[in-house]
């Protein structure tokens, strides 16, 4: 049976009938990475370095040396990464087993509220309002937050003020919900973080990385291409660099679709 499953799913990739979706930004030294408040260490950009083009330093070879948090680009966010995680087993992303990389997505749209509202929460009733449409989110899932952020760039990304930054995000009543009573895998979204911008004045602060890390559940940010995703139905694929104790990690996240001429019917 599941050696059928994987041949029919390799034939589907060959003819397109199941398309890749890239939910990952390109790595450059100009995308924004999260700020905190001055008294705190500081996340670094993206740098990469040239060690040689063709020339002197290698002749027949190019190569570039890279500078990387593991929190920078698209990443992934292990337990580990916050305190309520700190002594998850596997919680760091070296330790995490591999098929935990690969499973469905829902994907709530909150693109509506988010152009109206920079600090738009994604709350309880949104969540029941999605699941009259499309079904009780199934047990470890990957849920993803589409907003529309990604198609932001430069200082509206991050969006700071004299106050902070100000970007959509989750309730901590909803990130709950999420995690105890549907038993997530994980939580994505499109902006900075897992929590909104102003996610520091919630009880607790920052719940999406409290909740969510200390029941060894784990975080997606910085995603892109959420449009193109149906409600239910993908697959996702989004597997970190094998940091030894790392929190997190910069990866290439995929999703397998129905071809979009399908959709229609495939989330119906
Ligand atoms: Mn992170």
């Amino acid at each position: 049976m599941s050696a059928q499953l994987l041949e029919a799913l390799a034939a589907a990739l060959n003819d397109g009938s199941v398309e890749t979706v890239d939910l990952t930004h390109t790595l450059d030294p100009d995308f924004p990475v999260i700020v905190l408040p001055p008294e705190f260490g500081q996340c670094a950009r993206f740098r990469m370095e040239e060690v040689s083009a063709y020339d002197h330093r290698g002749p027949s070879w190019k190569w570039h040396n890279i500078t990387i948090s593991e929190h920078t680009g698209t990443h992934f966010d292990a337990p580990a990464h916050w305190i309520t995680g700190r002594d998850q087993p596997q919680g760091h992303v070296d330790e995490i087993a591999p098929g935990r990389f690969l499973g469905r997505a829902c994907v709530i749209d909150c693109s509506e509220g988010a152009a109206r509202d920079d600090d738009h929460e994604l709350t309880p009733e949104a969540i029941a309002a999605w699941e009259a449409a499309h079904g009780t989110i199934p047990p470890d899932s990957w849920v993803l937050m589409r907003t529309d952020w990604s198609k932001r760039s430069g200082a509206a990304y991050l969006n700071m003020r004299e106050d902070g930054a100000h970007s959509p995000g989750p309730t901590p009543e909803a990130i709950r919900l999420l995690v105890e009573e549907r038993g997530i895998r994980g939580f994505g979204t499109e902006t900075v973080g897992t929590d909104a911008g102003q996610g520091m004045h919630y009880t607790p602060p920052f719940p999406a990385h409290h909740t969510l890390h200390g029941a060894g559940r784990y975080g997606l940010q910085c995603l892109r291409n959420l449009d193109r995703l149906p409600p239910t139905g993908a697959v996702l694929m989004a597997a970190p660099l094998k940091i030894r104790h790392g929190t997190g990690s910069p990866l290439r996240v995929l999703a397998l679709v129905p071809r979009s001429t399908d959709n229609g019917e495939a989330t119906a």
